[in-house]
């Protein structure tokens, strides 16, 4: 279990950055994450959305409700239960406004690579036993340059290499779609039946690191 001081410390410090703002991307920095320090599991997404700038709190709105249905079948109880047991972050922590085409302008490598020491840092302390990947910049973080229906329904080790459920390597990572819906991955029935089988996957991971967390804690 992560120091809960020390986490409290970094999410402080992630809180008051401007990084971004400084270099001329952003005009207003608002950093959204939230977790908790004996949390073991992981959940990487783009970046927060308007809505979430604004709660301050991960995956709200339209997004959010897809994502925990989503994590319902995957096994949670309930969001409560998912956003109490899943640390919740991103690539990078603060709305990064609305592209040309209507939807959320997608950070650039500068914006990304600016936050990714956050990111270090977060796993670094948090230690995750899973990560669940959620759309294409943490794709590209941790599995890159592989289309997305060669990740989805499928389980990695860090390393990349395609693992079973079972493995003991660590953390796991399952990549998911964007639930945002600006896609249209989803609207393809073989590519639902990748997001079945994602579920299906994660929630035998999910299973276990909730016993094991509930017994353990
Ligand atoms: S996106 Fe990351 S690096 Fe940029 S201002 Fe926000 S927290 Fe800082």
């Amino acid at each position: 279990m992560a120091n809960p001081t020390t986490l409290a410390r970094l999410h402080h410090e992630i809180g008051a950055c401007t990084l971004c703002v400084e270099a001329g991307y952003l005009t207003a920095a608002a950093p959204v994450l939230s977790g908790y320090a004996d949390n073991r599991m992981m959940l990487v997404g783009q970046a927060p959305g308007a809505v979430e700038a604004v709660r301050r709190l991960p995956f709200q709105g339209r997004s959010g409700n897809v994502l925990m249905a989503w994590m319902e079948r995957a096994g949670f109880a309930s969001e409560e239960q998912v956003r109490r047991r899943v640390y919740m972050t991103s690539i990078t922590k603060c709305f990064p406004g609305k592209g040309t085409g209507g939807g959320d302008r997608r950070p650039s490598r500068a914006e990304v690579d600016l936050c990714r020491p956050h990111l270090d840092r977060q796993l670094a302390l948090i230690k995750p036993q899973l990560l669940i990947l959620v759309g294409g910049l943490a794709h590209e973080r941790f599995l890159p340059g592989r289309p997305l229906d060669t990740l989805v329904g499928r389980v990695f080790d860090l390393s990349g290499r395609e693992v079973s459920t079972r493995a003991r390597a660590r953390p796991l990572l399952v990549p998911l779609p964007h639930p945002s819906g600006a896609s249209r991955w989803l609207n393809a029935p073989e590519n639902r039946a990748l997001l079945d089988r994602a579920l299906r996957r994660l929630r035998a991971i999910v299973r276990g690191l909730l016993d094991g967390q509930l017994a353990g804690a």
